[in-house]
This record gives structure tokens, sequence and C-alpha cells, in this order.
């Protein structure tokens, strides 16, 4: 066997890499993803069968004071559809999916302060109120302990904050100066310490990204061990800086999603949205790499165009919740289990 099969194999057996050995792999991605997957869809059937925990995904608002250079809905974007959901709104988005049956609520906006941590928590609480069989995702952005906390008192489950890069000057290259890694990678120790089941991640191949960043986004992942890790390629937006740069692979994503399920094995892992709109199988190919989580849209059908964080986001088809028939036969023919309950982490099943 190759070398660098042997490091497959190491990671498999010991879910620890070096920072050059995640290097080497990465670099040779290639010549190694078959083998590679051939173990990651093993542990993932270890951890959670060919289970495929589906989540409704409410995008809630599409402002942000945030300006950073990838985004769609970036502050400086003067072309950007900006939209707010009512508490009301949201619950009825919650209501529909209910119906559908969802039993997890994903909340995803940009940092807006018109909510304020009082309506988040009112939010909250009328969720959990009207489906205490359901779990509440938020993902809302770098806040302060306080904050996170009464979200956390308010019922809230889960926290989804994408590290985005795990390399200070790649970070420093992908936001403006008014943010810092540090103060992300503090918000998730603060996140996972309050009790939440925290979701890091990160963008494959967004602009200036070299394998060696990407190995250092997994032994960060090592270190803070979330239950959750969102990862999908970087798609570039024609309003954003970065309009004219090239998209992530789809190759390399699954790869990362590989190497991620061998690092963590018990992860909740998404089959993200990016994925699925650069390749037409992305969501299926993830779920073979060891992905077991889709979140469909369940936003308000004339408010998902708007939420335009890359170009040609996909919003309608099987990304629906409403076409929930149509994805679960997708998933069931790929040979796999779609599950609607609310799918906690394997560490957290007991609890709440
Ligand atoms: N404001 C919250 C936050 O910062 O976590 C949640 C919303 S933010 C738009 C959700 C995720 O979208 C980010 O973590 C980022 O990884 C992803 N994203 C934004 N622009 C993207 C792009 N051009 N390509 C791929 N993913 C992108």
């Amino acid at each position: 066997m190759s070398e660098l099969k042997l490091l497959i194999d190491k990671l498999y057996r010991t879910s620890h890499l070096e920072k050059e050995e995640y290097t080497a792999v990465i670099t040779h991605y290639t010549e190694l993803s078959e083998y590679l997957f051939s173990l990651s869809s093993r542990v993932r059937e270890a951890s959670y069968g060919k289970d495929v925990y589906l989540r409704g995904l409410i995008e809630f608002t599409s402002c942000c004071k945030n300006d950073c250079l990838y985004c769609g809905i970036r502050r400086s974007n003067k072309n950007a559809q900006r939209y707010r959901l009512s508490k009301e709104q949201i619950i009825n988005c919650c209501e529909n999916g209910y119906a559908l049956g969802f039993r997890t609520f994903v909340l995803q906006g940009g940092e807006d302060m018109h909510y304020t941590d009082d309506i988040i928590c009112d939010i909250i609480k009328s969720i959990k109120s009207l489906y205490p069989d359901c779990a509440v995702t938020l993902s809302i952005g770098e806040k302060s302990r306080e904050s996170y906390q009464r979200y956390f008192d308010s019922g809230a489950d889960r926290f989804l904050l994408r590290h985005e890069t795990a390399n200070e000057a790649h970070y420093a290259r992908l936001h403006p100066e008014n943010m810092s890694l540090s103060n992300r990678k503090n918000c998730l120790f603060t996140l996972k310490n309050i009790g939440f089941q925290t979701g890091a991640g990160f963008m494959v191949g967004s602009p200036y990204q070299t394998e060696e960043n990407l190995a250092e986004d997994m032994l960060f992942l090592e270190q803070l061990k979330p239950e959750m890790v969102g990862i999908g390629p970087f798609i570039p937006h024609k309003e954003t800086p970065f309009g004219a740069m090239q998209s992530g692979t789809a190759e390399l994503t699954l790869f990362m999603l590989g190497l991620t399920r061998l690092a963590l094995p018990t992860v909740l892992l998404p089959a993200t949205t990016a994925l699925g709109t650069i390749h037409p199988y992305g969501r299926e190919l993830a779920l073979k790499a060891g992905a077991n989580v889709i979140m469909p849209n369940l936003s308000p059908s004339d408010k998902r165009s708007k939420y335009s964080l890359y170009d040609n986001k996909i919003y309608d088809g099987d990304e629906s919740a409403q076409n929930l028939s149509s994805l679960k036969k997708r998933i069931e023919s790929a040979g796999y289990h779609a599950v609607m309950s609310r799918g906690d982490h394997i560490d957290f099943t007991k609890e709440k």
C-alpha cells in the first residue's frame, strides 16, 4: 500500500494526522478519494447507519452588518435584496415544516441587529412551546457569551458558526479588518462550553486557500471537536470583490468531507446546498463520502431567491422542503434512509 494510503489508514485508526500528513493527503486527493470514501462511509455507518437527517432551513433575514468579502449578502452589496421575516412568518414556516414532518428547524440569517436578543429569545421560546418535540438550531453569527447563554436558556439546542478558515492570514484576506479569527474561534469554544451542539466549518476553494490551510482546518476541528461541521465549496457572487474568482471543486469538497468523517467519527455532517449547486449529484456523492444531514429550504418561496450568498444558489426542486417526497426518493435510491426525527448528535441523544 502506498505511503499516502497508510496515512488515510492512520486517520481511520486514530482520528488524527499531523499537519504535514494532512497537507500531503490533501495535495494528492485525486488518487486517494476512492480509498478514503471506502473507509469514511464505513465509519459513518458504524455511528449512524444509513440514516440521513433532514432539517428544515429557515433563512429569516438577508440583512447583515458584516462585510465578508465572499458573501452575496455583505453589507456593501447595494444590489442585494434585503428582507426580514417577522416572528409570525417564522412560526408559519415551522408550522408548515412540522406538518411535513420536520423535527429540527434551523434559523439562519445575516448578523442583523434588528433581531435583538429579546426578539430572538421570544422566537425560540415560541417555537419550543408550540413544538416541544423539535430541536432549534441557530446560525446567526458572532455574539457575546451572555447572548449565547440567553439563547440556550430559552431552549435553543444547536448553533452553527463556520470558522471559515483556521489560518489567521487567510482569514484576514477573506474578511474586513474589524473581524478576527480569534473572536470567531472564541465564540465556538464558548458555544461548546455553554452546552450547545456546536457546528464549525469552512469553504473549500475559497480565494487564496492553500492545501496547508485546509490541513489547519482539520487540526482546528480535531481541537474543537464540534458536533456538526458544515463544509461546502466557495462559489463566487458577482456583486462581491471575489466575483471573478474560481469556485471550489466538488471533488476536493467531497474529499474534505471524507477526512472530516474520519477525524470526527460521530460528527453530523451536512451535504450542503453549495455542493448541490455546483454538482447535480453533489448531495448523493456527499452521502457516499460520509455526510449524513440534508437541510431543505423551508423559507417562504417568495424570499428564497433573495438569500443569495453566491451565484446560481439552488432553492427550488429537491432543495425545497415542499418537494420532500422527491428528495426522500433520491436519498433512498442512493441507498440511504431519510429520517425526520430530531437527529441529535450521539452524545446528546439522552439529554434535553
Ligand atoms: N451570519 C451567520 C454566520 O456568519 O455564521 C450565518 C449566515 S452566513 C451567510 C452562512 C455561511 O454561508 C457562511 O458561514 C459561509 O461559509 C457561507 N457562504 C457565504 N458566502 C459564500 C460563498 N460565496 N460561497 C460559499 N459559501 C458561502
